[in-house]
């Protein structure tokens, strides 16, 4: 009567009572929790013995960029301007749907190998539409849960105005928004992937256009999602041009709701935190790309105070990372550092933002982020035999603050095995990783001079002249 019948465990529920339960077994049938209890009796298909292993919900990623993960390694240690106009902008102009579904299946193996189930794309690369297919396609095949955010860039790219022709990033009104209304009716009851519209930020799209894609969200009911006040620049131009801070020109436009994301968050003021509170908005913090670029730390105590959805997010590849225990524990850090308050941000705060919390931002918690009878199977197990995560003393320190990716040793989504005892059977791993190495080697290649310059470039000392915009 069970597909799959994980026995004697130690279940980490991040059910409502947030219950841990010992020597635990749980059953799932046609991809659905059916049953948790002690010694459970029936036919299975498969038993995976949970022996001294946790068992919690799999992580949920509310922000990556996944193109970026061919491109480590060309830009850092800089803000995101210089990176984006030295770098990014020459290289991803020669993105094509092979490289974007390529990018997509590298992300995947990563995240599936570092314990995430669920994750939030926001793909604005249209320098072919069929980019954002391919990824999509990737992301099924690969059995994660997606949620794909049809991005907008209609006038610059994060501030940065360009008249030549945008290098083909930049795409014209009428187009984008015919393209994502396509997009998103296409993938409506689609088992895996769900959608939202995702203006760059309030830079990168007009006025006009803003609105627009505001309307097309509400009537299609999917999440709204941009980069909000990530950057303090990005303040500064917003008081100039508006006489409005980030959040409050969005606001202006009808941007704020319970189905809206907004990423970064780090510069909002009282006000707007007390704004996003007010109008159920979400927030996803992305502690590790905020501090490589020098945005800045979020107010995140303050947020989660103030009764806000806080998710945690990757970014791009200024995280160099796809793994959510390092995310969650740096997110804990920081806070604590900087508020001189080691109860800042808790262990079990942290916990919930990598999965119950993260399921609400994403507008997923019906079926995932907690492991409960009746919720979709998305569950991640944690093998504790080893020096640093040995049981004994409560469990959710240990899985936020010892535990790494490589810890997770099997990964099911939807109730189905994606990866068991750290192979990943969905993809070809070692496929994807001689595939990602042809398409990096491709893209850098025609990565245009300062790529070029950099690669060969002998041990940069600080403040090289690549780093900076004047230099
Ligand atoms: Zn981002």
């Amino acid at each position: 009567m069970f597909d799959i019948l994980i026995t004697n465990c130690c279940l980490i529920s991040m059910n409502k009572g947030k219950e841990i339960l010992d020597l635990c077994d749980i059953g799932i049938k046609d991809g659905i929790v059916t049953a948790i209890g002690k010694s459970l009796k029936g036919t299975t298909g498969k038993t995976i013995d949970g022996t001294d292993k946790y068992v919690l919900p799999g992580f949920v990623n509310c922000h990556t960029h996944v193109y970026q993960s061919l491109i480590e390694g060309v830009g850092y240690d800089m803000h995101f301007n210089p990176w984006n106009i030295r770098y990014l902008i020459p290289i991803i102009s020669n993105m094509n749907p092979d490289h974007a579904g390529v990018s997509a299946q590298l992300a995947a193996l990563e995240m599936i190998k570092s314990g995430t189930t669920s994750f939030s794309d926001h793909w604005y690369l249209h320098t072919d539409f069929d980019n954002i297919e391919a990824v999509t396609e990737a992301f099924d095949a690969s059995g994660l849960r997606n949620h794909i955010v049809f991005g907008f860039l209609n006038e610059s790219f994060a501030g940065r105005k360009n008249s030549s022709g945008s290098d083909g990033v930049l795409k014209e009104d009428n187009e984008l928004l015919r393209r994502a209304e396509d997009f998103v009716r296409r993938r409506q009851g689609w088992n895996l992937t769900t959608t939202g519209l995702g203006p760059g930020s309030t830079e990168d799209v007009g006025t006009d256009l803003f609105k627009r894609i505001i309307n097309l969200a509400r009537n299609l009911d999917v999440t709204l999602v941009t980069h909000i006040a990530g950057w303090v620049e990005i303040v500064s131009r917003s008081l100039e041009k508006y006489k409005l801070r980030d959040l409050e020109y969005a606001h202006s436009l009808g941007f704020t709701g319970n189905k809206s994301i907004a990423l970064h968050g780090v510069w909002l003021s009282d006000n707007e935190i007390q704004l996003a509170a007010d109008t159920g908005t979400k927030i996803v913090h992305n502690p590790v790309a905020n501090m490589h670029l020098g945005y800045g730390v979020a107010s995140v105590t303050q947020m989660i105070k103030a009764g806000i959805k806080v998710g945690l997010g990757t970014d791009g590849a200024a995280s160099y990372t796809y793994d959510m225990l390092e995310i969650g524990k740096t997110a804990a850090m920081l806070q604590k550092a900087v508020k001189m308050d080691a109860e800042a941000l808790t262990a079990e705060e942290v916990l919930q933002m990598l999965t119950i919390d993260g399921a609400e931002v994403l507008g997923l918690e019906s079926s995932t982020g907690s492991i409960e009878v009746g919720k979709q199977a998305d569950i991640i197990i944690i093998e504790t035999n080893s020096p640093q995560i040995l049981r004994g003393g409560r469990p959710v320190p240990k899985i936020v603050y010892s535990a790494k990716g490589n810890d997770i040793v099997t990964s099911i989504v939807n109730g189905k095995i994606i990866m068991e005892d750290r192979i990943v059977l969905t993809m070809d791993e070692d496929e994807i990783i001689k595939r990602s190495n042809e398409c990096r080697a491709e893209l850098l290649e025609k990565g245009g001079d300062a790529t070029a310059e950099l690669l060969k470039a002998p041990w940069p000392e600080k403040g090289a002249s690549w780093r900076n915009l004047d230099g």
